[in-house]
């Protein structure tokens, strides 16, 4: 054959492979969102998954075209497939508030139940979803099944009329085609509602002041659910300050005075159903420094806090691109295993040779690789720190009192992280993911490691990738 026609035969052949992506969500789904409840529960032994309810969640908000997940992030992974053809149709990975829960001390001697969801395009006929979970490996082995059979009496169609005002707080096109966050308010009473229009415009502000967002600004739409809390302000058992909150989120998640979480998972999707989505912020209308971000489920911050900017993107951080925490010194919850294996995220490694390395096309020839740098003078300083902030809320301090040592902490470390032989390098700095040694993160500095005002290289890198596979 001559190259000519080798040509013509593979452009061809591309222009039909790609016709046939965006001919593929009709044939298979119909323009509307499938959810489908469970529940997850188990111990630190054993884990189980039982059906609840399959209901309508309103119009696809999901690209129309970009069906397969390539980045395959998350501690858990599901698909639909089509059993005619026993082809994948649709793929997203996600983490679950249980793949941390069956982590900590409590799962040894207790069960736990968590109500969870996965939504995808609505099926015109019978498909198979298939639950992943992640191995001692890493890798994705499947845990559960289940035949969906569209027109079925357990299937409900009918959508969720909203009873609470929505808020367009920012739209930059159609659904389809863009990243769309829904915004859920906590604790604001009926007298914070122009508050809560503040401080939604506040985290768009905040987020898109960011880079990659910053630059991306046109490719996300957010809309806000305005719900009407039966109080001003959020729980917090820990400080004796105890509220009924309106989407089941409180502090003090797992035991953590500034870990937030929900547990009504139904509550919260159903106020999130108001609006077409991909993404869930939950807003805290309190100044009591806190949050939490899960991939693919939600991120959480607290609104009046001197931290709040850094929350809001933090925690936005793990709930888009599934970032690690970069920050290891802290006493967390989990339960880290001893042995290092490389961790999905794409923001840390363990590996040491450059050319294994996520990032390596953005670390320089002549930069070290583990790059050098003040660790011991920092993780002695942070440690000090943890320990006065531990005291601290013991005693119940006053809240300015624990942002004065939040921001003195920042200065310190600021100051050091700027001036070492390797600051403004990239490559692989010793210290990320609750790991003091073995696990490298790329730059001296993260908003996903102290509470500074920018992503590293490779969590820009990460987001990136996380935005190219949701828009054209
Ligand atoms: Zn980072």
């Amino acid at each position: 054959m001559k190259t000519k026609n080798l040509f013509f035969l593979l452009l061809l052949l591309f222009v039909t492979l790609s016709m046939s992506k965006a001919q593929d969500y009709d044939k298979y789904f119909k323009d509307k969102t499938m959810r489908f409840d469970f529940f997850h529960l188990g111990n630190a032994n054993e884990e189980h998954i039982s059906f609840d309810q399959i209901v309508s969640d309103g119009i696809w908000g999901g690209s129309k075209t970009k069906l397969i997940d390539k980045l395959r992030l998350g501690k858990y992974f599901f698909e639909i497939i089509d059993p005619e053809s026993n082809t994948i149709i649709y793929s997203r990975g996600y983490s679950a508030i249980y793949g941390e829960w069956e982590t900590i001390p409590e799962a040894k001697e207790k069960w736990g139940v968590f109500h969870e969801s996965v939504r995808f395009p609505w099926p015109v006929k019978k498909v198979t979803l298939v639950l992943n979970k992640r191995n001692e490996k890493n890798e994705f082995t499947p845990v559960w099944k289940y035949e969906i059979d569209p027109q079925a009496d357990y299937v409900n169609p009918a959508d969720l009329n909203s009873l609470f005002n929505i808020y367009n707080a920012m739209e930059n096109g159609d659904p389809e085609n863009k990243l769309d966050i829904v915004v859920l308010p906590e604790g604001y009473a009926k007298e914070d509602a122009e508050k809560l229009r503040k401080d939604v415009d506040h985290l768009i502000e905040s987020l898109f002041k960011v880079e990659p967002f910053k630059s991306r600004k046109n490719d996300f739409n957010i809309r806000a659910v305005e719900v009407i809390a039966p109080n001003s302000g959020c729980n917090h058992p820990q400080q004796d300050i105890y509220k009924r909150p309106a989407t089941s989120v409180s502090y003090g998640a797992f035991g953590s005075q500034r870990y937030a979480l929900g547990y009504d998972n139904k509550k919260i999707r159903d106020l999130a159903s108001a609006v077409p989505y991909e993404y869930t912020i939950i807003l805290m209308n309190d100044s009591i420094y806190g949050g939490g971000g899960i991939y693919n489920l939600y991120s959480i911050a607290a609104c009046d806090n001197a931290f709040t900017e850094y929350l809001f993107v933090h925690e936005f951080g793990h709930h888009f691109a599934d970032l690690a925490d970069e920050y290891y010194t802290s006493a967390t919850a989990y339960e880290m295993g001893s042995t290092v294996i490389e961790p999905w995220e794409l923001n840390v490694t363990s590996q040491t040779e450059k050319e294994k390395i996520k990032w390596k096309e953005l670390i320089e020839e002549d930069t070290p690789v583990p790059t050098p740098w003040e660790k011991e003078k920092f993780d002695n300083h942070s440690i000090e720190v943890q320990k006065k902030r531990a005291e601290m809320r013991a005693a119940k301090s006053k809240e300015a009192d624990m942002e004065k040592l939040f921001r003195n902490q920042q200065e310190w470390e600021e100051e050091v992280l700027n001036n070492m032989k390797y600051s403004g390098k990239i490559g692989a700095f010793e210290g990320a993911m609750y790991h003091q040694y073995g696990i490298y993160r790329s730059y001296p500095n993260c908003i996903m490691y102290t509470r500074t005002t920018y992503f590293c290289p490779a969590c820009q890198r990460a987001i990136n990738m996380v935005i190219d596979q949701s828009v054209e």
